[in-house]
């Protein structure tokens, strides 16, 4: 008997869950594991954000349920943030949502906007919780293939018309989890007006947007003419501000896809403790010394990483952003073989880059937000690791 539903029990298997088995069972046996498999921050919260939720959280009136859109502060907060940052001006009432993180937000905005049997063009490789969503949505996922020639950006073109026919939703996510690929302005700009000419529906996905390295700055989708008209952009404090476990994030840009998914939150959950929001809108409304800080501390991790894909004979062009690495496997091995044999002979945990796609097959990701000394001694693991003898 199974108390699960079709949906539910049809879901793709979670590659990294037999990784961590793995780890378990070597772990038990006394190898010292280093786990680059993790995709969330080290680093701790800075402190002036964990001060304000200490002083939030002593006001009773704090302890009660917040609006279901989220407290006027912190939406507030992202406005002002989005104007400083990208000079893009946001009303704060039907243009901004809390979200008790951006997964949340983005899964239920899938639901709110898509009816069963219509589709949704997904990056791949990309983060593989955009297709679970998809599915348990009853949806279809149609992959958007992106390729290292093309620097990992949509080549619009090459989408069938089709799958153009029966998308109604469309996902981006730059800087990118897993190939930490960035873009300019102009490959939003060429998003909207694609969608605009097929009637569909953007999704910007800007975990990373803060995430970035060598002076280079993360465009806003929000940014590109008309995109209110058919976009919508998802930002997160969890990897910006080492806030993982906070849960708070935010939706901005069109309103009718924000009403709809406001009007599925609203039957679900009541936004999030209003100290944590409080919190969130002191680290947004800051100078963003904190984020330089610990995006100098991933660049220095990065370069040593790099250095020893080099010696591996594994050449990497320098990310501009995210804290992953994202490189081609040896020639001869396929993705999840690779892995296996990072873990079993150099006890290091990386992501087979067909975890997140079939177009991910032939690479792998490397987390860089592992204390720098573990990650030195992976790097130095990882480079006596005997490759020979493949072809
Ligand atoms: C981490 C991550 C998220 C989710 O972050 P939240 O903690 O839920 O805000 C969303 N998209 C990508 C690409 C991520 O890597």
């Amino acid at each position: 008997m199974s108390f699960g539903s079709e949906k539910v029990n049809s879901l793709p298997p979670y590659l990294f869950s037999v990784f961590q088995k793995k780890k378990k069972q070597l772990q038990a046996e006394g190898v010292d594991v280093i786990d680059l498999g993790i995709g969330a921050p080290d680093l701790p919260t800075p402190p002036f954000i964990v001060n304000r939720l200490v002083e939030e959280v002593q006001k009773p009136e704090n302890h009660r349920y917040s609006n279901y859109a989220g407290c006027q502060e912190y939406r507030e907060a992202v406005a002002q943030f989005y104007n400083r940052n990208y000079d893009v001006d946001l009303d704060p009432d039907t243009e901004i949502l809390t979200l008790v993180g951006s997964k949340e937000g983005i899964a239920h905005l899938i639901s709110a906007v898509i009816n069963p049997g219509e589709a949704v063009l997904i990056p791949d490789p990309g983060y593989p919780v955009y297709k679970s969503a998809v599915h348990l949505a009853g949806g279809e996922s149609i992959y958007l293939p992106l390729d290292e020639e093309q620097g990992y950006k949509p080549n619009f073109d090459r989408i069938s018309r089709l799958d153009v026919k029966k998308a109604k939703l469309m996902f981006l996510n730059y800087p990118s989890n897993p190939t930490s690929a960035t873009v300019h302005l102009n490959t939003f700009m060429e998003a909207i007006t694609f969608a605009k000419k097929h009637e569909l529906a953007v999704v910007h996905d800007s975990a990373y947007g803060l995430v970035t390295f060598d002076g280079y700055k993360a465009p806003s989708i929000l940014q590109a003419p008309g995109a209110k008209d058919l976009a919508v952009e998802f930002g997160s404090l969890s990897k910006s501000f080492n806030m993982t476990g906070w849960r708070i994030g935010y939706v901005v840009g069109n309103k009718e896809m924000i009403k709809a998914l406001s009007v599925v939150k609203s039957n679900i959950d009541t936004s999030q403790f209003l100290p944590i929001q409080k919190a969130a809108a002191e680290a947004l409304s800051s100078n963003l010394v904190s984020v330089d800080e610990n995006n100098n501390v991933y660049k220095k991790r990065m370069m040593n990483m790099l250095e020893a894909l080099k010696k591996m004979g594994l050449e990497v062009e320098e990310p501009k952003g995210t804290f992953f690495i994202w490189a081609p496997v040896p020639k001869g091995y396929r993705s999840e073989e690779f892995a296996e044999k990072m873990l079993e002979e150099a006890g290091v945990i990386v992501t087979p880059g067909s975890a997140f796609g079939p177009s991910g097959e032939g690479y792998f990701r490397i987390s860089l937000s592992v204390d720098s000394e573990r990650l030195k001694e992976a790097a130095a693991r990882m480079v006596r690791l005997e490759l020979g003898g493949r072809k």
